[in-house]
């Protein structure tokens, strides 16, 4: 009688956990995506993930950045330099100012792209790129940290995926049961590439790639001098070019430098050191 009680016991509290469970991962869903019960039959049968733009969390967005990442490799829009002491070097600056960044809790992705254009961009999750022709425009490792936390900047401010969120509404495939994810990975590529930050968005960036850098001990004026390098030379990256205000970008971070740099962040500015680290681009 006891063992049956303890049985009949057990399989009452294994049933309750089953159900508790279950809750869970529909309290779960249901938070996420918020679908009628038809549409979730429809999701389970065709395996389709859907996220709710409103509420992204960090691991669905770094799941968007790898998927993001994927179809610009795998489409050809962007090719990425294989030099592995290239690519260690890049991303030991890139970590160093993460660590120190606005949002160091999300994992960091930094690549170098095989072009001669000089630019660098950003998307979502942690996911940041540099180009060969970026890193052969820098004079010294201070310049090239400066590009680099800018855009980290970029992916500490959600702006890839604030631009995403205006571009699903926009396109109106926002619903009540979210965004199937290849939609937005779709999105997520076409931002990347064609659409420009806005203008409070890029300075917000350079703000907090200018502080980022002064954390990690880079002298910050190197983000300026190479700011007005490239708006003299003419040829702006895209941290640069999606605006006409680019020099009023300049003046301000010539203003922050002088008002707040950190006086004892001297690093990065060894041009010789620099240059032989990447030699092979040179
Ligand atoms: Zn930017």
């Amino acid at each position: 009688m006891t063992n049956l009680l303890n049985f009949k016991g057990r399989v009452y509290r294994r049933v309750a956990y089953a159900i508790a469970a279950l809750a869970l991962v529909v309290g779960i869903n249901v938070a996420t995506a918020q679908p009628s019960q038809a549409g979730w039959l429809d999701l389970l049968i065709n395996g389709v993930r859907v996220y709710q733009l409103s509420n992204m969390s960090d691991s669905q967005e770094v799941d968007l950045g790898g998927g993001i990442n994927r179809q610009l490799i795998e489409s050809g829009q962007i090719r990425i330099h294989e030099n592995s002491s290239l690519n260690a070097y890049v991303d030991d600056i890139g970590q160093t100012l993460a660590d120190v960044s606005d949002r160091p809790d999300i994992p960091y992705t930094f690549q170098i792209v095989e072009d001669d254009a000089v630019n660098a961009f950003a998307t979502m999750g942690g996911y940041v790129y540099v180009t060969t022709g970026l890193m052969a425009a820098a004079d010294n490792e201070a310049e090239l940290a400066g590009v680099i936390g800018h855009e980290i900047g970029h992916i500490a401010g959600r702006h890839a995926v604030q631009q995403m969120r205006q571009a699903a509404i926009t396109q109106g495939i926002t619903g009540a049961l979210g965004v199937n994810r290849d939609r937005l990975v779709n999105i997520g590529t076409q931002i990347a590439l064609q659409l420009p930050a806005s203008r409070s968005d890029e300075y917000e960036a350079d703000r907090h790639g200018f502080h980022s850098m002064g954390r990690a001990g880079y002298d910050q004026t190197g983000m300026v001098s190479f700011m007005q390098k490239l708006v003299r030379e003419g040829s702006p990256p895209e941290f640069l070019s999606t605006h006409p205000d680019a020099r009023n970008r300049v003046n301000s971070l010539q203003e922050l430098d002088t008002e707040n740099a950190i006086p004892d962040a001297t690093l990065g500015t060894n041009a010789a050191a620099y240059d032989s680290q990447i030699s092979s681009l040179r």
